[in-house]
């Protein structure tokens, strides 16, 4: 292994620890970030994934490492990981030890836009860097009302805690549809764009109709037939409907089953079961939707450490065999879900996660384009591990010189 993809394995240890652990900060060191002006500020569209919540103190969204790894920033101040502001520098510290500087991440254009209606396309469309945004139509989960939402989920509580302060609220159709133009316009030059369009359940399980109508305003908006959008849903009781997504013209399509294990599944989803399907039907739905949109263009979602890792691991592989993917990013037992409180396993145990689960990624044959084009952000350890392994970071595109300086 060259010494720039060990120096990245190694920041890519130090991006899962600090995502894991959380970091700690003393929120006046931000000052002197320009949040919500050059730098990106959070926005709680849908879930909050700070250990703490922190209404009405603006923290950034994430930053890069010296390597170009994006890390996503999780407030705990319990952790010993911590940012420190010395004489115009943020640095990452491991307790007093500075392990390197980082660059905040900047804040889009389309984030100083509003819609024709007059809301703020930063409440809108998320932006998850490398072109990718994401959208959560619905900033609440049905299963609320019959107490029954995922153990691990905290989109109710964020809603609570956030929906107000931030004006998050619902968006029509128009209102995406402008959204993901005036982003699609400023990524124009990037290699890739894509757009996920997420959110609760909705009373009556009606998102169909909804997503028909936002593919159609996307379409409009930015004259895009395929716009790379992935359409992220629950199972649909009749699975006919899932042909409906292809038609309205998303390139991929995401069905979230969280627990690998059918006996853990029934438990930490119970609202899945009642208004989807039972453990059965979800996999039929994602070898169904596999048939519709091909191989390599159905997404879903493990939450790892909520069971043993072997069982995630045996569904990784059984999914990847029949062409499905499988983000396994790590539990963050965030505030306000059922399980707040308890613990993830330790960073280790994650990171050996995402070194197995890539490499069966990539046994199976799967791109890094067809994990870009299915995943909500591109900040996924697997996406990081494709980004080392293909050399697609700017810094394997660096001089000699450049590239010695930076290790
Ligand atoms: S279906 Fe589960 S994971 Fe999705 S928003 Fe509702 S409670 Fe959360």
């Amino acid at each position: 292994m060259s010494s720039l993809k060990a120096r990245l394995y190694t920041e890519l240890a130090t991006k899962n620890a600090a995502m894991v652990e959380g970091i700690a900060v003393d929120p006046t060191i931000f000052a002197g970030l320009d949040l919500g002006g050059k730098h990106q500020e959070q926005v709680h569209t849908l879930f909050e994934m700070d250990h703490e919540t922190h209404v009405s103190l603006p923290l950034p969204c994430g930053f890069l490492t010296p390597g170009g790894l994006r890390v996503q920033f999780r407030w705990d101040n319990r952790s010993a990981f911590r940012i420190t502001h010395d004489d115009g520098i943020y640095h990452l510290r491991e307790k007093n030890q500075v392990l390197f500087p980082i660059e905040f991440d900047s804040r889009p254009d389309y984030y100083g836009l509003k819609t024709s209606d007059g809301v703020e396309m930063s409440t809108v469309a998320s932006h998850g860097q490398d072109g990718s945004i994401s959208i959560a139509y619905s900033n609440e989960c049905a299963l609320k009302d019959k107490g029954e939402d995922c153990l691990f989920c905290n989109a109710n509580a964020t809603k609570d805690t956030y929906g107000e302060a931030e004006h998050i609220n619902w968006k029509n159709p128009r209102q995406i549809g402008e959204t993901v133009a005036a982003a699609y316009r400023e990524f124009e030059t990037l290699p890739r764009r894509h757009v996920n369009l997420t959110g609760g359940f909705v009373p009556e399980r009606r998102e169909v109709d909804y997503y028909l109508d936002v593919a159609e305003a996307i379409q409009e908006h930015t004259g895009l037939e395929d716009f790379n959008g992935t359409a992220v849903i629950g199972i649909p009781r009749d699975l006919k409907v899932i042909d409906k997504y292809k038609e309205a013209g998303f390139r991929t399509i995401a069905m979230n089953i969280e627990v690998w294990n059918r006996n853990i599944f029934q438990v930490v989803c119970p609202g899945k079961v009642t208004h989807c399907g039972d453990y059965d039907h979800w996999l039929e739905a994602l070898e169904y939707a596999v048939a519709v949109f091909g191989r390599g263009r159905v997404r879903t979602g493990i939450v790892a450490g909520l069971e043993p890792k072997p069982s995630t691991l045996e569904g990784v592989e059984v999914l990847a065999s029949k062409g499905i993917i499988t983000l396994t990013g790590a539990w963050c037992p965030n505030p306000g879900s059922a399980l707040e409180g308890h613990r993830t396993p330790t960073p280790e145990w994650h990171l050996d996660m995402a070194k197995k689960s890539a490499a069966i990624h990539r046994r199976a044959g799967f791109t890094f384009d067809q994990l870009y084009d299915s995943s909500p952000f591109s900040h996924f350890l697997v996406q990081d591990i494709y980004r080392i392994e293909d050399e697609l970071l700017p810094v394997f595109g660096q001089d000699d010189a450049t590239q010695d300086a930076a290790e």
